[in-house]
């Protein structure tokens, strides 16, 4: 089985191979910029993170007096880092007890699997984690976080039917009252437009901090590497209405094209917390800006 890293690579090997034949030529030139514009935009990088980048690069070009194109890819892997950097922050556990985390996201983002994933990363750390199934309407949603729950052997809370916030209010009670270091919400899977259901996560949001008062305390936002420009749409909507503290950034193991994240970094720079790099468990990791940068340029 490869290792994460040369999967993430392997998801973006595309978006990378046509970077890199911008730069097999033998002159810095319009041509090249503007063959660069197109590459960047073809790989989900949006108008604002691309004109940001090719002025960036252009700078550290003459900067560095550079003359050989090839030696231009390592300058924009640098600018493209430097971008991502803010991106890149550790979710920290711990200052609250239970530290309870709600997580948003439109169906088939990868959610539940994350959550699952993320359950098992806890565990690891020696975090004790209980899970409280917010959806309640879906009968499969709630026995696909059963599984999840199941196999990471953490407590649940479900209920059929009923009011999401009601069960979300009770899991924060019991993660309070069985001294759980994290309660992780799964909410309903929803697209942005699905104005009653944004109403919804924000009532979660507000009954939550009626059984802790500090509570969420953290929002995530699950979003599909592969969605492009249409994951950037779903950030602002879903941070718009719920102010986001983190991202997780699934599926990059795929046919992702990766620029995706430049663009959030440039317009919402909200925090990577891991990036999803297969369907496994243990396909959760903690995103590097250098080692993306390096993985789409490689
Ligand atoms: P939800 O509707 O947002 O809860 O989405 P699910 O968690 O059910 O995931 C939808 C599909 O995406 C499932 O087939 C998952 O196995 C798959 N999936 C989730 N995360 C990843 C990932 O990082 N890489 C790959 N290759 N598949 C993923």
């Amino acid at each position: 089985r490869q290792s994460w890293m040369e999967r993430l690579k392997a998801g973006l090997r595309k978006t990378g191979s046509s970077i890199a034949t911008v730069f097999t030529g033998t002159q810095i030139n319009d041509a090249l910029y503007e063959e660069l514009e197109d590459a960047l935009l073809m790989a989900d990088t949006g108008v604002k993170a691309t004109q940001h980048l090719l002025n960036d690069l252009k700078r550290r070009v003459k900067e560095t007096k550079t003359t050989e194109p090839a030696a231009v890819k390592a300058l924009l892997a640098d600018a493209l880092a430097d971008l991502l950097l803010p991106l890149e922050k550790p979710l920290t556990i711990g200052e609250h007890v239970p530290t309870v985390i709600m997580v948003a996201g439109v169906n088939g983002a990868g959610k539940t699997t994350s959550i699952g994933k993320l359950t098992k990363h806890l565990a690891d750390e020696g975090q004790t984690v209980l899970l409280a199934a917010a959806d309640t309407f879906r009968a499969a949603a709630r026995e696909q976080l059963g599984v999840w729950a199941n196999r990471n052997t953490v407590e649940i809370i479900s209920q059929e039917g009923g009011d999401p916030a009601a069960v979300s209010f009770d899991a924060v009670s019991a993660g309070k009252a069985r001294k759980k270091d994290v309660v992780l919400v799964d909410t309903a899977g929803r697209l942005p437009t699905q104005l009653h259901l944004m109403e919804e996560l924000k009532k979660i949001k507000r009954v939550v901090a009626k059984a802790e008062g500090s509570a969420p305390h953290e929002v995530l936002l699950v979003i599909d590497g592969n969605t492009g420009q249409n994951a950037l749409a779903q950030v602002r909507a879903f941070d718009d209405a719920l102010q986001l503290t983190g991202l997780i950034v699934t599926k990059l193991d795929g046919t992702a094209k990766g620029g995706v994240l430049a663009a959030i970094a440039q317009e919402r720079p909200i925090p990577v917390y891991f990036i999803g790099v297969g369907e496994k468990i243990e396909d959760l990791e903690t995103f590097s800006a250098r080692e993306f940068a390096q993985a789409l340029l490689s």
